[in-house]
């Protein structure tokens, strides 16, 4: 039996039925790879080639010497033809290696990684959080000394509406997961290893326990309720375990990395394999929605045409799930390293957002609906008047983007975007959690 949910949460149609069943295929080699130096939290990486110069499949062509940071390796061998800026999927322009593949390609071949313990392997390997945070991973892998790690939590929830990546790599590959969570806590010295799943994924659960059996890895099922996979709610689905305000995950004990993260560094420490691909769902009102191994850098528009075009009226294309993906403002955008979906979305598929000065009827259903039990009226209605001092006094800051109080509004007042502004001015100010 499941376990009984966390506080707060809304229960938004899964619409995963389009993509669950569809079993993970590689994409094809698009004509041209843009590979960005962002993608990831952290200091940008700065590009190691030029335009002209050759590059084999698993070459470092950018990096940076910082500590939260993580390089990026090219998805092909090719020729480097252009070094310079291109836009992102989160609508920022960065730099980019645009590289031409050669004709064939060999993927079961890469310039291997090196290093000499599993964090260094996996910073070597250019690994992130693949469940769209893309926090370098080998940052969590050396845990504050004062806080012991005793349980390492992979998050296989995948609660955001439309996406099923997460599902497909627990149903086709679970002993990369579960070697993968095995190595985790070896390098921080934790004893138990839980795998969290929402309940609504038993064939994960089933592949994940045949996976597990005989190791130290348990897999768990969780309710099925939004935002279960955010890690705070996470970590007290698991453990019964609060992080105190302002506090990293190993204050109560606790590392989450994501399945999808979980089975990366298990191919880099066993096969010496830097990240240059992921698993993508394209999903929504396309006509072929489904599961694609995709290269970094891969242009979204070539996935648009691998699910076979869009299908009925299109509102918006998303990446990432529709509770906290940015909307597209053009397809001409690169798959990146934490891009878990792209979601087409047609007229009525999700509310959208009015603008700020939608009236407020004070029902409650926001607060009711924050797992972070805030009181997201009040911060909005703040943010909305600038009265940043306000929005800090009602906690803000704690605010962790989930759109829960957003979904809940019956007045679709935007409640996460207008947060947002409110964290990003004071932050501006210094203000920290
Ligand atoms: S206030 Fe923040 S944490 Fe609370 S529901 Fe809204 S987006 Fe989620
Ligand atoms: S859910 Fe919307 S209308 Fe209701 S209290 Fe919150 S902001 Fe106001």
């Amino acid at each position: 039996m499941p376990k009984s949910a966390f506080a707060g949460g809304v229960h938004p149609p899964g619409m995963k039925e389009m993509s669950a069943g569809r079993p993970i295929e590689r994409a094809p080699v698009p004509e041209r790879l843009t590979v960005p130096m962002s993608q990831h939290l952290g200091a940008p990486c700065v590009p190691l080639v030029q335009a002209g110069e050759r590059v084999r499949r698993g070459q470092v062509v950018g990096a940076v010497d910082a500590l939260v940071s993580a390089p990026v390796h090219s998805p092909v061998d090719g020729e480097v033809v252009e070094v310079g800026e291109c836009l992102t999927a989160a609508g920022s322009r960065v730099t980019c290696v645009t590289i031409a593949p050669d004709g064939g390609q060999d993927f079961d071949r890469w310039v291997p990684v090196e290093g000499d313990d599993v964090p260094s392997t996996v910073r070597a390997a250019g690994i992130v959080g693949l469940g769209g945070a893309a926090f370098p991973s080998a940052v969590k892998l050396v845990p504050p000394k004062e806080h012991p790690v005793s349980t390492v939590i992979l998050n296989g929830c995948e609660c955001e509406p439309y996406l099923t990546c997460d599902h497909r790599l627990m149903v086709e590959s679970p002993e990369r997961i579960v070697r993968g969570g095995v190595l985790i806590a070896e390098a921080v010295g934790a004893r138990r290893v839980v795998v969290g799943i929402e309940s609504n994924k038993p064939d994960a659960i089933d592949a994940m326990r045949r996976a597990a059996d005989g190791t130290q890895v348990e897999v768990l099922p969780l309710p099925t309720k939004y935002p279960q996979g955010a890690e705070k709610q996470l970590i007290w689905s698991v453990l019964r375990k609060e992080v105190p305000h302002g506090k990293l995950p190993a204050a109560a004990g606790a590392l989450v990395h994501n399945v999808g993260t979980a089975a990366a560094i298990a191919d880099a420490v066993d096969s010496r394999k830097p990240l240059v691909e992921r698993v993508v769902t394209v999903t929504g009102r396309v006509a072929r929605p489904g599961n694609y191994l995709v290269l970094i850098g891969t242009p979204v528009s070539d996935l648009i045409a691998l699910a076979g075009g869009f299908s009925g009226e299109v509102e918006r294309v998303v990446a990432g799930g529709p509770m906290t993906g940015p909307a597209l403002g053009t397809l001409d955008v690169p798959v990146t390293k934490g891009m878990s979906g792209i979601v087409v979305l047609g007229p009525g598929d999700a509310p959208k957002p009015v603008d700020g000065d939608q009236p407020c009827i004070r029902c409650g259903r926001c607060s009711e609906a924050c797992p972070m039990f805030l009181q997201p009226f009040a911060i909005g209605t703040y943010a909305n008047v600038r009265m940043w001092d306000r929005a800090e006094q009602y906690h803000a800051l704690d605010c962790i983007e989930c759109g829960a109080c957003s979904y809940a509004c019956p007045t679709y007042r935007p409640l996460v975007q207008l947060i947002r502004i409110a964290k990003g001015a004071l932050m501006a100010k210094g203000v920290r959690p």
